[in-house]
């Protein structure tokens, strides 16, 4: 079965695929009858909508049940364009899709807010809203009566840039459309705009964590999504040359979502293969009308019981976010000699090097407190990291560690006091932004995408120093070939410190759990970090990964940058550790060096009793 998948997938991604089916589309509809050629067309608009659909719920992980509102705006828009405004088509075509980009960028700011059932229920309020305006807006829509008299190939009305379009040609550039439309998004997804929606979909305090901002991401993801259903229907009004708010209504909505799912979310095979069979199942159903929407959910139920993941799902193994050009030729690392050097020669060092008196620190925190309704988790805590240093913050379960990082890197905000990075005050900022600054932090329970390799989910620490823009990614300029190739080349050597090498191209959620710490911290090193700051990295980890772990921590160190570890493990943090900082009920209540916190009186009442008693965790 694997072996099967894989031979599928080597075959789709085949380029000659692409061209004989593109030359069979091509020359077919001048020997098909008007209604094939009719049937064809809606393959492509229906193609259209469910990658639309597929981008916004299946990459980036927002469901929507309001896809026929785009799909009317762009239909409505191009229309009324041609129409009352007197636009060439070409120009309402584009006209309308821009309209609906920006209604999507728009939603995206309420729907931003919302998750799951909350947001299946606003998109469709969002649909059915549309649907209402198309009913009700008579003098601009028709209303109910309709918009009837679009020019089209039907009414042998249409002339495209000065040539008279008929059906077949009307296909013709639906066909290349789709194409490049398709290619366009294969692009992108394999870029790293496409690991950052994917990134959003699967945990948002992750996505935060490394720079990704989740208000950003969705709402491109919303207006991309638009564009391609307002691109559909601007197509549609000019195919069928009559619009009716019917054709609009939530259950197309919802046929647009089954299309894509039924496919397969979150490959771009997965939506063709649904429009395909969504557009031909209800004429070949049509002998059997009454029963038409009786099989319809029986398809549904019987397809979800036996392919969870789609058609798509059972044939092909699942879509991966980097490109295969990108990925050849990169052999194995020279060797993590190399590495090491590489950035050695940062500002701080000569700092750090030269002087007794203790380099100024890069990161403070100063009286900082937090509390949870009554709790007083920190409680006027300070903190110093400095360059080059790694400072272990220890203390027993619920003392507050976790507090001061989630509160240090921006997850929760300040109840008082100051985070300081590099003088300024960045208490209270979003987590992105303090990410963006180079403050990087991994969780306690790592937070990862399961389903991307260990080399996709390093790339995504290394998201905010990619400087290709969308359209740049999309169109795959040579420009962001090579950019990628330097963050993959990069990737291998941070991979190669991090032991994970031989595991690179395995999907996480394949692996044991120590690999997924590993890969935790890798990815937050490939952010080059200012600052980095590990809760609890050691949990769980063998003997051996612990050593791959100590080699990632010095090599932070060796670029003089300064390390806060929260950790149990004595033995591990008395082999890396510089400082030493011992919280209780969030207090600060020892700071100094390893071999005085062994002696400290307060230390070895509140700490180090519990854990030689073996009792800790
Ligand atoms: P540690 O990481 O040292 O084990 P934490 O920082 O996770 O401890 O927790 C410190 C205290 O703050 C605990 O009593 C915990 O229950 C409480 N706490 C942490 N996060 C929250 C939260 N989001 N809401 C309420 N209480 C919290
Ligand atoms: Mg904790």
């Amino acid at each position: 079965m694997n072996a099967l998948r894989k031979t599928v997938s080597r075959l789709l991604a085949h380029p000659a695929l692409s061209v004989v089916v593109l030359l069979a589309l091509w020359f077919w509809p001048a020997s098909a009858d008007r209604g094939t050629v009719q049937l064809l067309s809606f393959v492509m608009l229906n193609i259209l909508l469910a990658q639309s659909i597929n981008l916004l719920t299946g990459i980036a992980g927002q469901i929507s049940l309001g896809h026929a509102g785009f799909f009317a705006i762009g239909a409505y828009g191009s229309a009324l364009m041609v129409k009352s405004l007197g636009f060439p088509v070409v120009a309402a075509i584009v006209a309308g899709t821009l309209i609906t980009t920006l209604v999507g960028w728009l939603l995206a700011v309420p729907a931003g807010r919302v998750k799951e059932f909350y947001l299946a229920m606003m998109t469709s309020g969002f649909g059915l809203l549309c649907f209402e305006i198309a009913k009700e807006w008579n003098n601009v829509t028709g209303g109910v009566m309709g918009l009837s008299g679009i020019p089209s190939p039907t009414l042998k009305s249409l002339n495209i840039l000065g040539f008279d379009i008929d059906g077949v040609n009307y296909f013709r550039v639906l066909l290349v459309v789709t194409a490049v439309v398709l290619w366009l998004l294969r692009n992108f997804v394999q870029s790293h705009h496409g690991r950052a929606f994917f990134a959003i979909h699967t945990s948002e305090i992750a996505a935060g964590s490394i720079g990704i901002a989740q208000g950003r991401t969705k709402r491109r993801a919303y207006a991309i999504s638009a564009a391609l259903a307002g691109l559909a229907g601007a197509f549609y009004a000019h195919l069928v040359g009559y619009l009716g708010p019917d054709s609009f209504n939530i259950m197309r909505s919802v046929e647009v979502l089954v299309m894509a799912v039924v496919g397969g979310i979150g490959t771009i095979i997965g939506p063709i293969l649904g429009a395909v069979m969504f557009t031909y199942l209800p004429e070949k159903l049509q002998a059997f009308a009454a029963y038409q929407f009786m099989v319809y959910g029986l398809i549904l139920m019987v397809m979800f019981l036996l392919f969870r993941k789609g058609i798509a799902g059972a044939i092909a193994e699942p879509a991966r976010f980097i490109a295969p050009r990108a990925l050849e030729g990169m052999g194995t690392p020279s060797g993590s000699g190399a590495v090491a050097s590489g950035h050695a020669s940062k500002s701080g060092a000569s700092r750090a090097d030269g002087t007794h008196e203790p380099a100024t620190p890069v990161f403070e925190v100063r009286d900082l407190g937090r509390r949870f309704a009554g709790l007083v988790a920190l409680d006027s805590v300070s903190l110093a990291l400095r360059p080059g240093r790694i400072t272990a913050l220890i203390g027993p379960n619920g003392s507050g560690k976790s507090t001061l990082v989630n509160v240090a890197s921006g997850i929760y905000t300040p109840s008082n006091g100051q985070v300081l990075f590099e003088g300024q005050d960045i208490g209270g900022k979003p987590n992105h932004e303090i990410a963006g600054l180079g403050v990087v932090r991994t969780f306690q329970d790592p937070r990862l995408v399961p389903s991307f390799t260990v080399r996709e989910n390093v790339l995504l620490g290394a998201h905010l120093r990619y400087k290709s823009s969308m359209l740049a990614s999309a169109l795959r300029l040579p420009g962001v070939l090579k950019e990628e190739q330097a963050m993959l080349a990069r990737a291998a050597e941070v991979m190669e410190v991090a032991g994970l090498t031989a595991v690179a191209d395995q999907l996480l959620e394949s692996l044991p759990y120590g690999y997924r710490r590993l890969t935790e911290v890798a990815r937050a090193v490939m952010a080059e970090p200012a600052v980095l700051m590990l809760d609890e990295p050691a949990a769980g980890l063998s003997e051996g990964e612990l050593g791959q772990l100590a080699s990632v921590i010095r090599y932070i160190k060796a670029q003089h940058k300064p390390v806060l570890l929260i950790e149990h493990h004595m033995d591990f943090v008395h082999d890396i550790v510089d400082d030493v900082v011992v919280l209780d009920s969030g207090r600060v209540i020892y700071r100094g060096d390893m071999q005085g916190m062994r002696r400290d009186p307060a230390v070895i009442e509140a700490y180090l009793g519990i854990q030689q008693d073996g009792a800790h965790a």
